[in-house]
Parts: C-alpha cells; structure tokens; sequence
C-alpha cells in the first residue's frame, strides 16, 4: 500500500541529470513515526523518495523527478552528487544504534516490488544499487550486514557474485575499489564497507583472501555484464 506522505526537503534535480542510481538506507531511530517526522521537518534538511515500512507498507516522500537529500557527502564512481543522479529508499530499522535487527519478508518483498518498478523506467545497472555505506564509507553502516542484498540480485535487483570464482588474490586492491565506485581514502572503512555488502559474515577491514576473491568475482561480474 502507497501513503502519500510529502516532504519539504528537496530540491530541483541539475538539468540533464539521469536519474542512474539506487540507493539504500535504513531509518536508524526507534521508531517509524519518529523516522518520518524527522524525514518531513523543514529542520532536518532531510529525506528521501520513499520509506518502506517493516509492514510493508510504502510512504512517498518526495517525488520522483526532485532531487530529494539522503545520501550527503558521498561518492560513487566519480560522482559527487548522489542526491542528483539517484532514488533514495529508506527502510524502517532502528538500526546499530537502538537494536539493529533483521529485515522482515513483508518489508524486503514490497522493497523488491518497488525497486524492479524503478529499475523498469529508469536506466539503472546491477552495480549502481549501492547502500549508503558503500557510498559514504567513512560514516555510514546502513543499511547494514543484516540487509539481504543476496536475495534481492536473485529477484534481479544489484549484483551478487558468484562464491569462489574469483582468481585473486590481488595486489591494487585500492584500484579494483576504485573500480567498482568505492572512494578509498581510508582504505580499511571501504574495505568494511565492501563486506557488509557483499561478505556480511566477516566484517573486518582486512584484505583477506576471501575478501579479495570476491572483489575480483565482482569485477569479472561488471565486466561480463557489460554494464559501466
Ligand atoms: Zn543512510
């Protein structure tokens, strides 16, 4: 079910700017109410497009074709502004900080539902539906290790790579990041950031040879998918 629920945080989206990315976010207060009061207050300077409920149930925030603010500083494969070029979905969690839990069905379903209906009109690849901590790195944690990005590229949404195939280990670790979109400025955050991900089990900011196998599987994904 879609509530109209409209927010004043959000502006024009810069002329000619394709909407190409998705980004993911948990709420990360204790409430849901609390999250979007504080989504729709002139004060916070923030939002997004849409806030899917633990029910199900789908709030739209801003519209589509405005450049709504959730992303902040970040960085994506050269982009500086994600807000511009993106769709920001927040899902109700109260996140690390009030008792981070599991993602239920009714939520990841409809999350599914409304991400293959962005990905039917706009031009978005696997590789550009990023959580928020892959695209600020060095602040951000949502929507977390207990987000099912697995699940959602086997309903055709984000990339998932296929376990053991890559051929690592590699050295210019810094560079295939870099390549896949990561800024890497402190290279262990990004390093955690790839792991809770795509490696949830073991989020530790090291290069180890798993870690490293499964940014090379991505990157022979990327590039057998011949999106860029
Ligand atoms: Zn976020």
């Amino acid at each position: 079910m879609n509530i109209d629920y409209p927010s004043p945080n959000f502006d024009e989206r810069p002329a000619g700017t394709d909407i190409d990315m998705l980004v993911l976010h948990y709420t990360g207060l204790k409430t849901l109410q609390e999250a979007l009061d504080r989504l729709i207050d002139p004060a916070s300077k923030v939002s997004a497009h849409y806030v899917v409920a633990e029910n199900g149930e789908i709030f739209c925030l801003v519209p589509e074709d405005k450049r709504a603010w959730h992303a902040g500083v970040s960085y994506w494969r050269g982009l500086t502004d994600v807000n511009a070029h993106s769709i920001g979905i927040e899902l109700e969690n109260p996140g690390h900080e009030f008792g981070y839990h599991d993602f239920p069905s009714l939520q990841m379903n409809a999350l599914i539902d409304l991400s293959r209906d962005l990905l039917s009109r706009y031009e978005i690849t696997g590789r550009n539906v990023v959580g928020h901590s892959d695209i600020a790195p060095r602040r951000k944690k949502d929507p977390g290790e207990l987000f099912d990005w697995k699940f959602m590229a086997n309903k055709g949404v984000g990339l998932w790579p296929a376990e053991n195939t890559g051929k690592g280990p590699w050295d210019d670790l810094e560079i295939w990041l870099s390549v896949l979109g990561y800024e890497t400025n402190n290279i262990t955050a990004t390093l955690r950031a790839f792991q809770r991900h795509y490696l949830p089990s073991s989020i530790s900011g090291q290069a180890d040879k798993i870690t490293r196998r499964s940014i090379n599987a991505l990157i022979d994904l990327v590039g057998e998918t011949g999106s860029n």
